[in-house]
This record gives C-alpha cells, structure tokens and sequence, in this order.
C-alpha cells in the first residue's frame, strides 16, 4: 500500500512524500491492535518517579558519590550505612541503604538495559595431525552479544523519537525533484519492503527494520606495542542520519572477532587466508542466528514513541573499507565486489554482481575459470547466504572515509601531485617546491571551518579529519605549481567529494556529481601521460566512486553509512574500555567490565 501525503511548504510549492504503507499499527505487548487513538503504555512501572530504580534524587546521589566518586569499599560503605541507620532511628528513619549490596544492586539494575558480552570458541579439529601449524592448533574466541537484544533496546530508545523513520518513503522537493537523505528515503528498504509483503501477505504493515552492519580493524597502542581487534558493530536504518553519526546508542558493537595469527611464511599461504575468511564468515553468521526467525516472522518491539509494533528484520547495509570489502564479498585481490569489471580495467565495462549471478556460476563453471574471470574465490560462502534476502555484494555501501577521503584524495592524488612535481622539477627542486606549498598550507588565515596547519601537510599520522581539513586549502596552496589539467582534475574530484558528501541531495545534485566524476577521469589522464601512473587507474577505491549515484539512490547520503561513524566508536568501544583495563589481560576482561 502506498499513500502520498502533500506537505505545502510554501504557497506556490509542494513537496510530496510517498510513504511506503503507513507506520505499523500500534499493538500491545502481546501484539492484540490497540484502539485507534490509543496512548502507548508508560515505559516505567513508576513512571512519576524519574529516579527509578532509586526512591529519590537523594538515594542516587548518595549512590553516584560512594560508587563513582570516593569509590568507597564495602566494608567502609556497610559501615556508614549502619552510623546512618543508628543516628536517624533517633526518628524511626532508616538508612538510605541496608548494605552495600542494596547499594550495588541499585546501581547494577540502572544497567540492566545492557546486553551481556558472551564468548564462543572454535576449537580446532581432533583428528589433527602432528606437526601442524599453530594456526590451526590454537583455540579462537570470538564476543558478541546478542543482535536482537542489542535491537530491542535501540528501538525502545525515547531519544531517538521525532527523528525516527518507521516506513520507506520516496520524497520529491516543490520541483517534482526526488531527493535521497536517511536511509528510509532509499530505493533499497523500499524494494526490500515489497519483496517481504509479497513473499508473505500476513507481514504486511510490519515495520521494516533494517539492519546495518560495520566492521573494520583497529589497533590501540600500548608501551608494550599493539593489540589489534576486529570489532563488528551494529545500527538499523530507522533513526535519521544525523542521530547515527552523534548519538552513540545508534551504533553498538555486538562482536569482537577472531583475529588468527601466524608465523611469517604463512602470510601467503592460501590455506590460511581461506581459514581467516571462512572463520569470518562463520563468525558473522553464528552472531547473527537470533536475528533470523525475525527476518521472516515478525517480532513485537517498542518503538521510540513508546508504542509497541510487530517489526520484520532485514540485513540492509555493511560498511566496510576496501580489504574487508573483498572478505565479506569472496572476490579475489583487485576485483571489484560490486561489479564483475576486469581488474585491470575497473572504470571499464563490467555487469552488476548478484548472489544470483555468483551462485549460478559457482555450479556451472571450474574453480580457476571463476578465479580468473569473474574474481570469485568458491571457497568462501559469504555469511549473507545464511540469511533471506540478503546479498552481499548489494548491500556493501560507500564509504565516504576510506574510498574518498583517505583513498582517491590523500593516497592518490596528494601522493600523485607530489610524485609530479619531482618527475618535472627533479628531486632538489620539487622539494623546494613541496616546502613552499607546505608555507602556503600553514599559512592558511584563521576563518571558521578552515583549519590551520602549522606545520604544513606534515602530520606523524593521518586521520580523516586531516585529510578533510587539507581538501579545504589543498588546491590553492598548489595551483601555481602544477599545469592547468591537473588543477582541473583536482577541481573535479573535490566538486564531486563535496557534492556526494551532503546530507541531502537530490536528482540534479547526482547529475552535477556525475559530471564532476566524468570530469575527473578526463582530466586524471594527466598523470598517466605524464608518466606517473603508466598503468593506469584500476584501483579498486578509486574505483568505487562510479558505483556512489546509484548507492546514494539506494540508501540515501553516504554521510549517513560512512565509516567514520564505526571508527569514532572505537574510542568508546575498545579505546578506552582498553585504558581502564589492566591492560595485561585481553579482550574477555575488557568487555565484562565489573561494576564491582
Ligand atoms: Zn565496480
């Protein structure tokens, strides 16, 4: 069903919104429809008392001060207790709390709507014979918790009332012109919509809840060197763009996966590379089991504005950078996992990759013919197959930080500007070149939303926000030095960053970008002919732009998806959990931080 609803927004325009059905008829906790008009249950049993599950203002503060302030030790805590209780028995009062326990029980119950980390690990196989690698004799362990808890209480989330999204829709500006934003506003939950209703009539009117997925390696740095851990994190497509980037309940870590280690010689080895992959598949899949009879038959949850809906699940998006991207997809080194493009010619022609296409192929075609022609790697059996509906290589979205920011920009062309002005000035020459271009950098005068660098482009290491920072000032610190094609490729390229980086965007926003995008491979030919790039521009993230017009019309802006989003809960999720750890032992005690 669909109904359009006109939203005058002046007196002479009108902006349309098409709504995918209406939002879920509000139910009660057992699923029975309320009466039209019904109010939503109270969230609380004691919904006058804010301070629940203390009595008062008074008992919480006591408790913040003794458990989170002075950090006052049992003993120490009953003993107060029991000088309190003495001296206000005086007027048949008593003390706030009985005993530390009461106190700790108090505070343990505020946090009950945390999901605990669990552990499951992969033993190896008992028939192993002597000698074996340690990789394939060691035990792995992989955290998580479970999604569909981890959901329920994203969706029962009061603060993301108002800015949540319980229905697809298709929303057209006063100019009869389609614009893309949240993720709801996306052909992808849309289609995914019509694809459950019809599959299964009795769904229909369920709310579609989609599932986002994000995982991405990350190192914390201790005096003793690096831990690595490979977080999976999870967000839904309900809650608007802008409550997902700010809002750290709308993205949860729910696993830590296995990151097996070997001696050196085994780094090419493609029985262990097999092993790492199938091991992250599987470990995906096994997380996300209890996702599954969701996905199908729908599940009554409370939504944001307190009401209760059935919600159907879906896995909707993963945000992945590029090495990731081709473990999750099964593709072989350079290949493209969106596309079947010829890795030495990725801009080029090259058909949509579906699961449909990868598994007809599979059965019908010789492991070194997939291999070679189509980039499949058959060993590996994406996780996504597990689930209904879901493909892999539809569902990887862009990702405004490794494919534009930190890749096309600051890999390529920074690196390929500098490369230029060595090959045409020589070394001693574009050196001095480069020192002044770093003088003109740091000389960037002090505006808002202009960053300055007193030391030029030279940073020890460069984040995201470097690299946005130094697109603001780059092309002008640069455009004396470099002939007139190269500025116009750059020109082209941050054009296009700029235009795909907004929050909204509309159809004549996609053209411009597909015309600055066009541009910018016209104009990149300077640096093949010039010697700097021989071969060419197959580069799988360089690449990825082409494939951005349509993402953006399938999930919305990119800002809404963009890595940047799980790498700023890194911080949160392992950086400082990490700190306030022991840091000697691992993962396990990281997770089950013991409030006592
Ligand atoms: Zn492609």
């Amino acid at each position: 069903m669909v109904c359009i609803i006109y939203i005058p927004t002046s007196v002479s325009k009108l902006t349309a919104v098409a709504w995918h059905g209406g939002p879920g008829a509000p139910c009660d906790p057992d699923g029975n429809n309320l009466p039209f008009g019904a109010p939503p249950p109270p969230r609380h049993d004691d919904e006058h008392n804010v301070w629940a599950p203390f009595t008062g203002q008074s008992q919480f503060l006591l408790a913040d001060f003794l458990f989170r302030k002075v950090e006052m030790s049992a003993p120490n805590i009953d003993y107060l207790m029991e000088l309190w209780a003495f001296e206000t028995a005086r007027y048949d009062g008593t003390s706030p709390f009985c005993s530390h326990k009461e106190a700790y029980e108090a505070i343990d119950s505020i946090r009950a709507g945390d999901v605990p980390w669990e552990c499951l690990s992969v033993e190896p196989p008992d028939d192993l014979p002597a000698g074996a690698p340690t990789w394939k004799q060691n035990q792995y362990q992989v955290w998580y918790r479970n999604p569909d808890t981890v959901i329920k209480n994203m969706l029962d989330n009061p603060d993301f009332n108002g800015q949540f999204d319980y229905v697809p829709y298709v929303y057209t500006d006063g100019n009869g012109q389609r614009r893309w934003s949240n993720v709801m506003s996306g052909n992808y939950a849309w289609r995914q919509c019509d694809t459950i209703f019809e599959d299964d009539p009795t769904t229909e009117g369920a709310t579609y809840v989609g599932v986002i997925l994000g995982s991405d390696k990350t190192t914390v740095s201790v005096a003793t060197g690096h831990v690595e851990y490979h977080p999976l994190y999870l967000s839904i497509g309900n809650p608007h763009n802008a409550v997902r980037r700010a809002h750290w309940n709308a993205v949860t870590p729910i696993g830590f996966l296995a990151i097996p280690k070997s001696d050196r010689k085994y780094d090419d080895d493609q029985e262990f590379r097999t092993f790492k992959r199938k091991l992250f598949h599987s470990s995906i899949s096994a997380i996300l089991q209890p996702l599954k009879s969701g996905m199908t038959t729908p599940v009554v949850r409370r939504c944001p504005d307190g009401h209760y809906r059935w919600v159907i699940y879906d896995l909707c998006a993963f945000i992945a950078d590029y090495p990731e991207q081709v473990m999750l997809a099964g593709i072989v080194q350079n290949w493209c996992a969106r596309c079947t493009a010829l890795p030495e010619d990725l801009d080029g022609e090259g058909g949509r990759r579906t699961r449909e296409l990868t598994d007809l192929v599979t059965r019908t075609l010789p492991s070194d013919v997939l291999w070679d022609q189509y980039g499949i790697d058959d060993d590996i059996v994406p996780f996504t197959n597990d689930f209904p509906r879901a493909d892999i290589h539809a569902i990887l979205t862009p990702d405004l930080l490794h494919q534009v920011i930190k890749g096309t920009f600051k890999d390529h062309l920074v690196q390929w500007t500098g490369e230029y002005l060595q090959a045409i000035h020589g070394a001693a020459h574009a050196d001095e070149i480069m020192d002044d271009i770093d003088r003109r950098i740091a000389a960037t005068p002090s505006f808002p939303g202009l960053r300055q660098f007193p030391h030029g482009r030279r940073f020890k290491q460069w984040t995201g926000d470097d690299s946005k920072a130094l697109m603001k000032v780059y092309l002008p610190a640069v455009a004396e030095y470099v002939p007139e094609q190269l500025v116009r490729c750059l020109r082209s390229f941050l054009d296009f960053c700029y235009l795909v980086r907004r929050s909204e965007l509309g159809e004549d926003t996609l053209h411009q970008a597909e015309n600055a995008l066009r541009s910018f491979h016209e104009e990149r030919e300077i640096f093949k002919t010039s010697g700097i790039r021989p071969t060419g521009f197959s580069l799988p993230r360089q690449h990825s732009l082409v494939h951005y017009l349509r993402l953006i019309q399938e999930y919305g802006a990119p800002n809404g998806l963009c890595s940047s989003i799980t790498e700023s809960r890194h911080i949160t999720a392992v950086k400082r959990p990490w700190r306030r750890s022991n840091r000697f032992e691992a993962l396990g005690q990281m997770l089950l931080v013991k409030t006592h």
